[in-house]
């Protein structure tokens, strides 16, 4: 287990479409090492969600903090392999969202609030459930990763910011979706 390097914007691995995983590569050394270390990595930088091209990994691959069952108030670090999302509302939840190949910059974003998402975990079974709320915003960021899709791309324009300055001087009002912050 390793704590890997993660990429930033500018890097092209971070614009690529990452290969699925053929289901029966997902208990090989290599996709095993990496769902290893993508949780070490994500556990070092404290994010909610790391993608494997963040970590120079072309494959669809996630780690992201959910809540354990769908009424329970814990969370715990889970892993998708070749994850689909299906938005489930056509209703925006707006945050403030930032990342870790884009240190230092937070930027408002507006996403479906409630997916249905269909998953294989480290094991090869099958995930299906439904996330609303915060943990579908960290499903659609992460996921958006996999088809070399930055969050900055999907930012209101006029909300994107260094959090220090934000720390100062407050985050600029978004328009559109709510004005939730996370
Ligand atoms: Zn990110």
């Amino acid at each position: 287990m390793s704590i890997l390097r993660v990429a930033r914007m500018g890097h092209p691995v971070l614009r690529r479409v990452a290969d699925p995983v053929p289901p029966e590569e997902i208990s090989s050394d290599r996709i095993q090492r990496l769902v290893d270390d993508l949780l070490d990595t994500v556990e070092e930088y404290e994010g909610a969600g790391l993608a494997a091209p963040q970590v120079h990994e072309s494959v669809r691959v996630v780690a992201l903090t959910l809540p354990v069952a769908d009424d329970d108030e814990d969370e715990e670090m889970q892993v998708w392999i070749n994850p689909v999302l299906t938005p489930l509302t056509d209703d925006l939840i707006g945050s403030y969202e930032g990342c870790l190949s884009v240190p230092g910059l937070r930027g408002f974003v507006g996403r479906p609030g409630h997916i249905r998402v269909q998953a294989l975990d480290r094991f090869g079974q099958r995930i299906d459930r439904e996330l609303s709320g915060f943990a579908a915003i960290v499903a659609q960021h992460e996921c958006d990763h996999l088809d070399g899709v930055l969050y900055v791309d999907r930012v209101e324009p006029g909300t994107l910011g260094f959090v220090e300055e934000m720390r100062r001087y407050g985050a600029p009002r978004p328009t559109g979706a709510d004005d939730g912050e996370e």
